[in-house]
């Protein structure tokens, strides 16, 4: 007898993936034996695949190849003062005492040169290398010119305000954790800076509910222009824009409870971890259950208000009840005390004001999502801290249920630095199969590793990220290759690669090549921040694959912060900063070698 709505579709699913690995080293075996035949298409080449197997579907019969190392096609996009520019760029970011002082040098430069120096000084260096222009209208030329070239943008508004550690921590709200709270799910006052030691992406603090509405306004506008700057737009959202972090951080603990428990009624019934993922409760059954164990807890009475669906189940967490006024959000975010056996509140008061502030973080995204799907731009929320992720994934889950029935409108952010993605990822590739909707990911390695790694230190739980880099790499290619082989399958789900690392990007295209899946089906997309690794992203984007760049802006006194991540992360970013200046560099001497160094690009 099944606690839970099982449908017996893994193990299907599992032998087809089987089938098709083998397939591909069969296929592989072939392609060894045919010979290459080479066609000139600037620095795209394909040759026959004539393997075929009787698993796969029909498969196309071009493999690509994209060549990285041709810096002609590469910085095609490019006059030779531009290029000037990201070296010169680049090599200052090498220099460990600009790095670390850059707030305090770009101050004084502000203080010597006054503000109009000062930003023309800017828009010739930092700001011309990693920001777009200041305002929609302001963009538009360089969106046209990368589009022009075959790289598409993901609007990325990136004005930051400076708030300080304490006022952060102010925003957490005023209802004191209880004493079961785990250690993870605290907010700690050491880390209400949520920025400290964060180099890839940005964090929003929360000041009041007015700012929430002025992020949600921002990101209906970036989602508009999206959508009138290209048939198949991206635009990013960050949750934490949305609402109060405290209401993320107690979903976040529930969920993580509710998950534990769902794994320890699975176990007892002798089933895998996969059979608890969708979390939904026959309650007749787990009153049963929960008796025989000798709890005491009255579970029945708990869910009395919910309305049970069809199959006699209700879900622990659906997205009407989160948005729906009637339900106070504080009595869902309940959790099963295994020692009692009785559900318990997380939390003991919510005011009618934090009450109110929960639903609205719902509401305002799922206006967004609404937003998207009406202007037919996919919608990517950006994976955040660990202590905030299960809430911000979830959420993001539910509205896929409802937004990515025939298509993916709604994508997901999974870090593969973390121990556990590969769990997330297959566990929601498998729910997105078992209820007919089409999975959307985004997977990045993760931006918030040092801050990350001492809070847990600090705070003492288990260090969420992998031991080391090479193990990231492992999992990263290991949940690439989940999701690949799951487009593969289907053809029903899509990624974006989103990583500035040339190994994983050449990794996608292998893989593709062997799965017969072709750029133009528009599956697999590439993501890369602007400035950022131009060596990639043209290349790809002239050989047909789609790919995008992160595209910041935003007036330059307010994209400062934005500016000075960006200097850090060149200084640490592994191999490819030393790799793109050896590019450039290779590239301007061509170019003064053959008389063009007055080359413009055309468009
Ligand atoms: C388009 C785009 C969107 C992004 N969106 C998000 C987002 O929503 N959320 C988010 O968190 N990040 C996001 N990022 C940032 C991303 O997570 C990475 O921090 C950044 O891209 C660097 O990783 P890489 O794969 O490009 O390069 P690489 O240089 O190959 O990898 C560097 C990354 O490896 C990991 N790493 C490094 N050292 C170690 C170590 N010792 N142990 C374990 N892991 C290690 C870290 O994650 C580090 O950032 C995004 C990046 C891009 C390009």
């Amino acid at each position: 007898m099944s606690y839970f709505k099982t449908v017996p579709v893994f193990s299907r699913a599992a032998v087809e993936i089987l089938c098709r690995r083998l397939n591909v080293l069969s296929n592989r075996r072939l392609r060894s034996t045919v010979a290459s035949a080479r066609t000139d298409r600037g620095n795209v080449n394909t040759t026959e695949d004539v393997a075929q197997s009787q698993f796969s579907r029909p498969k196309s019969s071009c493999k690509i190849v994209v060549d990285f190392e041709q810096t002609q096609e590469a910085y095609k996009s490019k006059d030779s003062l531009e290029l000037l520019r990201s070296l010169v760029v680049f090599k200052l970011c090498t220099y460990d005492i600009l790095v670390d002082k850059n707030k305090e040098l770009m101050d004084l430069s502000k203080k010597l040169l006054g503000q109009k120096a000062f930003e023309q000084f800017m828009k010739m260096t930092f700001y011309g290398q990693f920001v777009a222009g200041e305002d929609h209208k302001s963009i538009g030329p360089l969106i046209q010119k990368n589009r022009a070239f075959g790289v598409g943008s993901v609007l990325d508004y990136s004005v930051e305000e400076d708030i300080s550690q304490a006022e952060e921590m102010d925003s957490w709200g005023s209802t004191a954790p209880k004493e079961n709270v785990g250690k993870k799910f605290e907010a700690h006052r050491q880390f209400g800076d949520r920025q400290g030691g964060v180099t890839s992406a940005r964090s929003y603090v929360y000041s009041d509910e007015g700012k929430c509405d002025q992020h949600m306004e921002t990101f209906l506008k970036c989602i508009e222009a999206s959508g009138g700057n290209s048939v198949d737009g991206f635009s990013a959202i960050k949750m934490t824009a949305l609402g109060r972090p405290q209401f993320l951080l107690q979903l976040s603990e529930t969920l993580v409870k509710w998950r534990r428990f769902f794994s320890f009624l699975a176990l007892r019934q002798g089933k895998g971890d996969l059979e608890a993922l969708e979390q939904r409760l026959d309650v007749e059954r787990l009153q049963e259950f929960m008796t025989r164990l000798g709890a005491r807890g009255d579970y029945k009475g708990w869910f009395d208000t919910e309305k049970p669906g069809s199959s006699g189940t209700i879900d622990v967490l659906d997205w009407n009840s989160l948005m729906d006024d009637r339900t106070k959000t504080s009595d869902l975010l309940v959790v099963p005390n295994m020692e009692t056996g009785q559900l318990e509140p997380l939390l003991s008061e919510f005011s009618e004001e934090e009450e109110k502030q929960m639903k609205r973080i719902v509401q305002r995204m799922d206006l967004l999502a609404k937003h998207a799907e009406d202007h037919g731009v996919r919608l990517m929320v950006d994976a955040e801290q660990t202590y905030l992720q299960p809430a911000i994934s979830r959420l993001t889950l539910e509205m896929q249920r409802i937004y990515n029935k025939d298509k993916p409108v709604i994508f997901n952010t999974y870090q593969c630095y973390l121990k556990e993605a590969y769990d997330n990822v297959s566990m929601d590739v498998e729910l997105s199969r078992r209820e007919g909707w089409c999975f959307g990911a985004k997977l990045v390695r993760g931006a918030y590793m040092y801050q990350e790694r001492s809070r847990a230190r600090e705070i003492g739980y288990d260090d969420p990220i992998n031991p080391d880099y090479d193990f990231t790499n492992l999992m990263y290619h290991r949940c690439l290759d989940y999701v690949l082989d799951e487009i593969g399958l289907h053809r029903k789900a899509n990624v974006m690669v989103a990583s500035h690392n040339e190994d994983t990007v050449k990794h996608t295209i292998r893989r593709m090549n062997e799965l017969g899946l072709t750029p133009t089906e528009n599956k697999v997309y590439f993501g890369q921040l602007l400035g950022m690794c131009d060596q990639i992203s043209f290349p790809l984007g002239q050989a047909g694959f789609p790919v995008y760049k992160y595209v910041p802006y935003g007036p330059v006194d307010e994209v400062i912060p934005y500016l000075s991540r960006r200097a850090q992360e060149n200084r640490g970013f592994m191999k490819g900063s030393q790799r793109e200046r050896e590019l450039l560099w290779r590239e301007l001497k061509r170019r003064l070698a053959s008389g063009e160094l007055f080359y413009t690009p055309a468009f």
